[in-house]
């Protein structure tokens, strides 16, 4: 098939054509989550992004097969193996297990996805599955001396590579040698940017999750669960662009080392969320979750489309004002369709000028925002009938996933009419709540809430006050 679908690829930093080892066929890897915590909406935006690549591929005729690990050991709160980890500090803030708490952030995760139409993966492997092809891994870079073996800890040496930092150039590369101040000193590293592949003795107190190695009983490191994972099925590799640092290029000094040749040839990197006060993350511990933009009226979609609007390079910063922008486009938009006229037949030449429109936005390092665009265009273009409108924005959702056709309509218009009996109620309880939260009496607000939203009545907080529409 003709290959002419490009991103920007990190490891040559060009905007790359996709070349598959094998005609018609391409293998995309994403890291997955830390399942400690809920996924905040900066995570989704990865996933979602990640998501519409996959299906990009498959839309220009790819066939995509699509792996995630799971990260449910081995990650610690430094992602330069520094601190506790993280599925343990989640097990004690919550007084449970560290496998509960794995399997509840597993399920709340893709319940995440469903809201957004984001893809289950064709394989989902979590690290705790996979412990023996790790351990596997670790032998033969020991056997090979790409590690060694320190205070009980095995640690990858990265002074045997001649050129650890991939993703940087050449001046960027000068500048990070020696970096990692920052790190608290680790005694056991021979070089400043050795990283572990299996601990025992450190980091080991309490660690609930351990098994059985040449190297004494332990756990593995992060990055070697992506790098034996994903060796399996190369491809596309894909993540946040935190994850560049350490965590790929630690997987690409693993993986080569191991493997004896070059590995994973594209790498694929989705820029951050923000908020106000920088990139949102789950450390910081307050942050915005999909659950939570329910709780205050949004259609997940509507976060969808918020991201899509956006090119995935760029940084993205969160608002709701943006949001609420957003929603009232999204209404209109599948108003718009819906309001096409059933009957005609499609016009199968419009049909492919516009499809092949749609290709190059897609395939031109997925420029979602022009993909959406187009849809605006088709839409007003008065020589194509409803029923090739209608097609087209079918067709188109096969990528974009913002249920064009599907989706519930309202009257962006009438959102807020309701008799005056009931807006009359809908105010006094607004009152009522605020008193209630003012007191501190959070228990009562959130009943006020829930009372409301069961007569279909969503309220949400914003920085000018509470304004309510109907669910
Ligand atoms: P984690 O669950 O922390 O391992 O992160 C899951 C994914 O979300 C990784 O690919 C991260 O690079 C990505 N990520 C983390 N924070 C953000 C953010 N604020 N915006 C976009 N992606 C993010
Ligand atoms: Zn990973």
């Amino acid at each position: 098939m003709e290959n002419k679908f490009k991103f920007y690829n990190t490891l040559t930093r060009n905007i790359d054509t996709v070349i598959p080892h094998e005609d018609g066929k391409i293998a995309m890897y994403t890291c997955g989550p830390t399942v400690y915590h809920y996924a905040h909406i900066g995570n989704l935006r990865s996933y979602i992004m990640e998501d519409v690549l996959e299906k990009a591929l498959r839309y220009v005729g790819y066939d995509v097969k699509r792996v995630m690990n799971i990260t449910d050991v081995g990650h610690l709160s430094s992602d330069a193996d520094t601190g506790e980890d993280k599925m343990l500090k989640g097990a004690k803030r919550e007084h449970k297990t560290v496998m509960e708490i794995a399997k509840f952030y597993t399920d709340a995760f893709f319940d995440d996805c469903k809201k957004l139409n984001i893809k289950r993966p064709d394989v989902v492997e979590p690290a705790t599955n996979c412990i023996p092809e790790f351990i596997h891994m670790i032998e033969v870079l020991l056997e090979k001396g790409y590690a060694y073996v320190a205070g009980g800890n095995v640690y990858f040496d990265t002074s045997r590579l001649d050129d650890y930092y991939v993703f940087s150039s050449q001046s960027e590369k000068e500048l990070l040698v020696g970096v990692r101040d920052d790190v608290e000193e680790d005694v056991n590293k021979r070089n400043k940017n050795d990283f572990v592949l299996w601990f025992t003795k450190s980091k080991f107190e309490d660690q609930a999750l351990k098994w059985d190695s040449p190297w004494g009983v332990g756990y593995p490191g992060w990055h070697i669960e992506c790098s034996c994972i994903s060796i399996k099925h190369l491809g596309i590799h894909c993540g946040g662009v935190d994850n560049i640092f350490p965590h790929h290029t630690n997987e690409i000094a693993q993986s080569e080392s191991y493997l004896g040749h070059k590995w994973c040839g594209y790498w694929f990197h989705v820029n951050h969320l923000n908020d106000k006060s920088g990139k949102m993350s789950k450390s910081k511990g307050d942050f915005l979750t999909v659950s939570l933009l329910q709780e205050k009226g949004y259609d997940p979609i509507v976060y969808r489309m918020f991201c899509l609007q956006s090119h995935y390079r760029k940084p993205l910063e969160f608002s709701y004002e943006v949001l609420d922008n957003m929603s009232v486009a999204y209404k209109k938009l599948v108003k718009r369709i819906a309001d096409l006229k059933a009957d005609g037949t499609v016009d199968e030449g419009k049909f492919a000028e516009y499809k092949e429109k749609f290709c190059d936005a897609i395939s031109n390092d997925l420029n979602t925002s022009m993909a959406i665009t187009i849809v605006y265009d088709l839409l007003k273009d008065d020589t194509l009938n409803d029923a090739t409108k209608r097609a087209l924005a079918e067709d188109f959702d096969r990528v974009l996933s913002l249920n064009l056709t599907t989706a519930k309509v309202e009257n962006p218009a009438e959102d807020t009419e309701v008799d005056a009996e009931l807006e009359a109620y809908i105010l006094e309880k607004i009152e009522e709540r605020k008193a209630a939260k003012k007191e501190k009496d959070f228990a009562k607000a959130d009943a006020i809430r829930d009372d409301l939203l069961a007569k279909g009545i969503v309220l949400k907080d914003t920085r000018e006050g509470v304004i309510w529409h109907k669910a």
